[in-house]
C-alpha cells in the first residue's frame, strides 16, 4: 500500500475510533492547527482529538500499524518555539486539549496530577476551589497554556517554579506502539518522591522524549505569608560583576528568591503591559541599560526583611536606582496574560475585542534564542554582547532576560515582529540563525527544542548514540520524532 493510501487507511480507522468530529482533515482546520509566531515546520496530514487516555493509546496503535509520524501537543501554544509546528514531517498532530481534568490534589504532601489539556488559569481556579493553600504555578505565557506541555519542555515558571521541570514527580504515558507506562508503582507509598528506585526515568521523557504523556504529578510550593519585588538600575559596565554578585547570592541565600537582569529594549517591549494606554516614561529604576529584577517570598516579615537586606547589600556597589515594591499577603499574583504583551508590541492590530491573546492567530512574530550559560560573568557576559550585536546588526531590538541560577543562567532573546511585514520577517529568520551559528561557536547552545529540534552539537555524539539506540527500541517504527539526529527510517 502506498503513503497515501496508508493515511487514508488511518484516517478512517481514526475516524470510527474518535468520531468524525474529532478528525480534523479539512484544509483551513489543518492550516489553522499548526499556525505559528514564525513560518518552517511540516504541514498536518490532519489533527486527531481524543478524549480519554485509552483513544490516546488506540490513536497511536493505528499510526504504528501504519508507520505513521505522530506529533503531540497539550494546548499547543509553544509560541516562539514552534506553537504546534511538527518539525520536519508532515504529521498526524495529536492534540490532547480534551483530557482536561485535575486527577488528584494531595493538600497534604503538596502533589497535584493534571492532564495535558489542563491550564495554569484552571489549574490555579481549581486550587483556589478546593481551598488550598498551594501556589499555583504560572508563566509569562499566561493562563491559557497547558501545565503538561510547559513542564515537558523544561519551561521557566514564575517565583518557585523557576524550574518547571524540577517539579515532576511521576508521569503516565502511552509509548508509539500503544503500551501504557506508569513511573510509579500503582499504590505506591513514596509515589512523591522525586525519583522511583533504580535509574531516573522522568527525564527520558521531556523535551521529546518517545512517549506521549496523559498525566504528570508535580510538586506544588506551599504559598508563602509575604513577597515582595525589589527592582534596581545597574550602573553602566558591571553586567559581568553583577552575574557573579548574583552567583554568591544564589548559592547561599537559603530560599525564597528570583533574580532576572533585563536590558532595556525588553523592559520597553513589556511596557505599558497594557496596549491601549500611552506609555507613560519608564520609572527611574527601569531606565538603563540593565535592569536587575529580584522576586523574594517568605513566611514571616523577619524572613523577608533579611532576604531583602542580602540583595541590597550584595547589589549596592552596582545599582544606582532602587524601586522596592511594599511588601504584600501571600504568593506573588500571577500577572494574567500581561507577559504576552511583547509578542504584540509590532502588531498593529491587537487582540480582537473580547478574546483572549493568541500571538500565533494574531500573526505576531516571535522568535525566542534561548541558551543556557554558565553563572560567570566575565562569559556569560561574552555571549550576551554577541546576542545583542547580532541582532541589532538585523535591525531586531535586541530584547533580552537573563533568568539567573546558582550555576546556569537562562539568556532568553526575544525577536519580535510583524508576520504581515515580510522585509521584517527575513530579516528576524536570518538573525535567529546567526544567533544560533555566532552561539554554537561559543559553545551557547538553546535550552529548549525549536520545532521540536535540539542541535546535533549541542549534546554529546556518545548521548546521541545512546538515545538513538533507546529510540530504535521504543520506537523502531518512528511514530515520534525524535529531537536529536535524524528520524528514524
Ligand atoms: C510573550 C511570551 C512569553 C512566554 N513566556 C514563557 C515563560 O515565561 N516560560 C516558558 O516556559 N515559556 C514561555 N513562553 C513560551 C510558550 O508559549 C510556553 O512555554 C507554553 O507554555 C508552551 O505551550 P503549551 O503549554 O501549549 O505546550 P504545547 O505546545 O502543548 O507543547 C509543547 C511541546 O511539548 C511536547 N508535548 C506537549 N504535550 C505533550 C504530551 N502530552 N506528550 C508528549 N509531548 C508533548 C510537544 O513537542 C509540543 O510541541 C512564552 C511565549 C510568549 C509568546
Amino acid at each position: 500500500m502506498g503513503r497515501d493510501a496508508e493515511w487514508a487507511a488511518a484516517v478512517r480507522a481514526w475516524r470510527s475510533l474518535l468520531g468524525a468530529a474529532h478528525v480534523v482533515t479539512a484544509a483551513e482546520g489543518r492550516e489553522r492547527a499548526v499556525r505559528g509566531t514564525f513560518p518552517g515546520g511540516a504541514g498536518a496530514r490532519c489533527v486527531l482529538l481524543p478524549g480519554h487516555r485509552d483513544e490516546v493509546a488506540a490513536c497511536l496503535r493505528i499510526a504504528h500499524r501504519r508507520r505513521l509520524p505522530v506529533h503531540p501537543v497539550s494546548t499547543g501554544r509553544n509560541w516562539g518555539y514552534g506553537s504546534v509546528g511538527p518539525g520536519p514531517r508532515e504529521v498526524a498532530v495529536l492534540r490532547l486539549s480534551r483530557l482536561d481534568g485535575v486527577l488528584d490534589l494531595d493538600e497534604a504532601l503538596g502533589t497535584v496530577t493534571v492532564q495535558p489539556g489542563v491550564t495554569f488559569g484552571s489549574l490555579a481556579r481549581h486550587l483556589a476551589g478546593a481551598g488550598s493553600r498551594r501556589w499555583p504555578p504560572a508563566t509569562g505565557a499566561g493562563p491559557d497554556t497547558s501545565v503538561v506541555g510547559n513542564v515537558l519542555q523544561r519551561g521557566l515558571g514564575s517565583g518557585a517554579y523557576r524550574d518547571m521541570a524540577a517539579q515532576v514527580r511521576a508521569l503516565e504515558l502511552v509509548l508509539p506502539d500503544g503500551t501504557p507506562v506508569r513511573t510509579r508503582a500503582p499504590g505506591a507509598t513514596a509515589d512523591c518522591a522525586e525519583e522511583g528506585p533504580g535509574p531516573s526515568v522522568n527525564g527520558l521523557f521531556l523535551q521529546g522524549g518517545p512517549a506521549v504523556v496523559t498525566s504528570l504529578t508535580l510538586a506544588l510550593h506551599p504559598a508563602p505569608e509575604r513577597h515582595q519585588r525589589v527592582l534596581f538600575r545597574l550602573r553602566d559596565g558591571c553586567l559581568a560583576a553583577v552575574l557573579d554578585a548574583a552567583r554568591e547570592l544564589l548559592q547561599r541565600v537559603p530560599a525564597g528568591l528570583t533574580l532576572d537582569v533585563r536590558n532595556r529594549p525588553r523592559i520597553t517591549a513589556q511596557w505599558p503591559a497594557d496596549p491601549a494606554a500611552a506609555p507613560p516614561p519608564l520609572p527611574a529604576a527601569l531606565d538603563g541599560a540593565w535592569t536587575g529584577c529580584a522576586e523574594l517570598w517568605a513566611d514571616s516579615t523577619g524572613l523577608l526583611d533579611a532576604t531583602r537586606d542580602r540583595v541590597l547589600a550584595r547589589m549596592s556597589a552596582y545599582a544606582e536606582h532602587w524601586h522596592l515594591q511594599a511588601p504584600a499577603p501571600g504568593a506573588p499574583p500571577a500577572g494574567g496574560s500581561r507577559g504576552l504583551a511583547c509578542a504584540y508590541r509590532h502588531k498593529p492590530a491587537r487582540t480582537p475585542d473580547g478574546l483572549p491573546p493568541d500571538p500565533g492567530r494574531d500573526r505576531c512574530g516571535v522568535l525566542w534564542f534561548a541558551p543556557a550559560l554558565p553563572m560567570r560573568g566575565a562569559d556569560a557576559a561574552r555571549v550576551v554582547d554577541a546576542v545583542e550585536r547580532a541582532m541589532t546588526a538585523h535591525g531586531i531590538e535586541p530584547c533580552v532576560a537573563l533568568r539567573l541560577g546558582a550555576r546556569v543562567l537562562h539568556c532568553v532573546a526575544g525577536l519580535f515582529w510583524d508576520r504581515d511585514d515580510t522585509a521584517a520577517e527575513s530579516r528576524a529568520l536570518a538573525c535567529h540563525r546567526r544567533l544560533a551559528a555566532d552561539c554554537a561557536r561559543l559553545g551557547a547552545y538553546p535550552y529548549r527544542p525549536l520545532l521540536a529540534r535540539v542541535p546535533e552539537q549541542a549534546v554529546d555524539a556518545s548521548v546521541r548514540e545512546l538515545l538513538a539506540r533507546l529510540w530504535g527500541a521504543v520506537d523502531p517504527r518512528g511514530v515520534l520524532s525524535p529531537p536529536h539526529g535524524r528520524p528514524v527510517p
